[in-house]
């Protein structure tokens, strides 16, 4: 579900077929690119606006995308291959939104990757789509290509310009940890995807070696509107620190869960009371995820007045991530969601170092043996002792995902887990006076 007014990536939504080339041309698809093709604008010129936008990578880690593609330029006249690849990974427990754009706009993120590819001086690019998306929306996105090529807007010397540009894709096997940027170019290659050591960073040292900018694709298929429409009315759409849309995956107790694109900075209230039609069944708010399972859980009193962009989310002790919004009622066990959390970390633990490795399976194991009614108060401090332990001591971010909700699940909900050790591993939501209270 989207609300379509101000949207950016999920404009074309209301037209019927959004996915075809006929319905994105309606709402200017390809008038960036085919006046690049004709103007050959200057690089600097299409990052400063793109800075000026206040676009952050909407992968999780909001790092500027103007300035990401910055680094490319000392690179970008010399002789030699670069790439553009597209993480469209999407595997953060919780984020549904990136299978939508494939699904309903691939054309938008054929057009970003295409500016991106000229801007960065790459004529090849690569979408690495999950595995899990081969009966869909691959499909549709291969489709889109070949419209694409079919309408001479991808290729060699792409209509008579000298650009050349050819995008592939290419379906992974499966695995979270590809998301990570070098993970995910060291399966590009055919390895398995296991995080490189950095540095050397991608722009140095990316896909075979060569300069390589790896982008979200809410990022990628969000660029060729704000270059259309400009970084004035993008930037405007969000707060200062924030500009644009974003798409909130809402999931978990909500009277209506979905994707929506909404402005960067929409307070939570109005996007659970408002939006979401508020907690299901009209039940207690108890706490929320806001950006996929790899930030701090916050409780329901720490984010009802919270906005939702990075400042906000900061000041409310968690961050935006991938705006993958998990939603919590007061009937949740948050011993059993850390259970569940701390096991897939576990099983998409990549193994190459040993405190996460170790750890995380350290950690499913402490909450587990709680369950089982076997814990000991002394566990919780070593559950967190491990979590501190791993955190900061990895190659990836994987280890700090795994060891966040830990630490924030028992600093928030320690008297949950205190209760479940205390009563032989009873839940406190089965005692409806301690809940209550
Ligand atoms: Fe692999 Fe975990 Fe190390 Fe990342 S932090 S490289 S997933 S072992």
């Amino acid at each position: 579900m989207s609300r379509v007014q101000n949207c950016v990536v999920f404009e074309p939504l209301s037209l019927a077929n959004s996915w075809t080339l006929e319905s994105y041309r309606q709402i200017g698809g390809y008038q960036v690119w085919e006046s690049i093709l004709r103007d050959k604008p200057p690089a600097e010129k299409l990052i400063e606006e793109l800075k000026a936008s206040g676009l952050r990578g909407r992968g999780g880690a909001g790092f500027p995308t103007g300035t990401k593609w910055s680094f490319m330029l000392p690179q970008r006249d010399k002789p030699g291959q670069k790439y553009v690849v597209c993480n469209s990974d999407e595997s953060e427990p919780g984020t549904c939104h990136d299978r939508d754009i494939l699904r309903f706009n691939p054309h938008s993120l054929i057009e970003g990757m295409a500016i991106g590819g000229y801007v960065m001086g790459a004529t090849v690019g690569y979408n690495y789509i999950r595995g899990e998306f081969l009966a869909e929306p691959v499909p549709r996105f291969e489709g889109a290509l070949k419209e694409a090529y079919a309408a001479g807007l991808l290729g060699k010397n792409v209509q008579g310009s000298g650009v050349d540009f050819d995008l592939h894709c290419f379906v992974g096997a499966g695995a979270y940890i590809c998301g990570e940027e070098t993970a995910l170019l060291e399966s590009l290659e055919g390895k398995q995807g296991k995080p490189r050591f950095k540095p050397p960073f991608p722009a140095n040292f990316g896909l075979y070696g060569r300069p390589t900018t790896i982008n979200n694709t809410q990022s990628y298929a969000s660029v060729p509107t704000i270059l259309r429409k400009g970084a004035a009315w993008f930037a405007g759409l969000g707060v200062p620190n924030a500009g644009g849309t974003v798409i909130f995956s809402v999931s978990g107790h909500v009277n209506r869960p979905g994707n929506y694109e909404l402005p960067l900075g929409i307070p939570f209230r109005e996007l659970l009371e408002d939006v979401c039609g508020g907690v299901l069944g009209g039940r207690k708010l108890k706490a929320v995820i806001p950006g996929g399972s790899s930030v701090p859980v916050v409780p329901a009193a720490n984010i009802i007045e919270a906005t939702m962009d990075y400042d906000g989310l900061k000041k409310a002790g968690s961050a935006l991530g991938s705006a993958a919004v998990i939603v919590m009622d007061e009937t949740t066990c948050m011993v059993s969601v850390l259970e569940r959390l701390s096991r897939f970390y576990r099983a998409e633990s990549c193994g190459q170092c040993t405190p996460c490795r170790e750890g995380t399976g350290w950690m499913n194991r402490i909450v587990r043996k709680i369950m089982a009614g076997q814990g000991q108060k002394s566990d919780l401090d070593l559950l967190v002792d491990v979590a501190n332990r791993i955190e900061g001591h990895t190659i990836c971010a994987l280890g700090d995902a795994a060891a966040w909700p830990v630490q924030s699940f028992v600093k928030h909900f320690r008297h949950e887990f205190e209760y479940m050790i205390e009563h032989g591993g009873r839940s406190i939501v089965n005692d409806p006076a301690q809940r209550a209270a």
